[in-house]
């Protein structure tokens, strides 16, 4: 049995170091729109550009349902690092998988 390859471990290290200074991850994502209130005599009725908001809403999937949360800019200002964390986290378990299978079949001599 071979062992796995300096540079391949090497690798393996880098991304569970990075993954050891990792924030707060928050799953979901970030989407702004504007809306209309629904009275007929409001302003936001006939013309697009009177629509309410910008409004900041954090959508997240919870037990296969779509889950809304409205934040105000300063918070999206403190969760939106959280929110790029856990995209981050998923490139990063992604590449660790992806790396331990390039490990395996180099270390048992196996064809991809
Ligand atoms: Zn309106």
């Amino acid at each position: 049995m071979s062992e796995v390859p300096p540079e391949i471990d090497a690798e393996r290290r880098r991304i569970v170091d990075e993954l050891g200074r990792m924030g707060f991850t928050l799953p979901g994502s970030i989407v702004t729109r504007t809306v209309t209130c629904g009275r007929a005599t409001c302003r936001c009725a006939s013309d697009p550009d009177q629509r309410h908001g910008p409004y900041i809403q954090w959508s997240r999937t919870v037990k296969g349902r779509t889950v809304n949360k409205m934040l105000t800019p300063e918070q999206l200002e403190r969760y939106q690092p959280w929110i790029d964390n856990s995209r981050r986290l998923r490139q990063l378990a992604h590449q660790l998988e992806t790396l331990s299978l390039d490990a395996l079949h180099t270390a048992e001599g196996w064809k991809r």
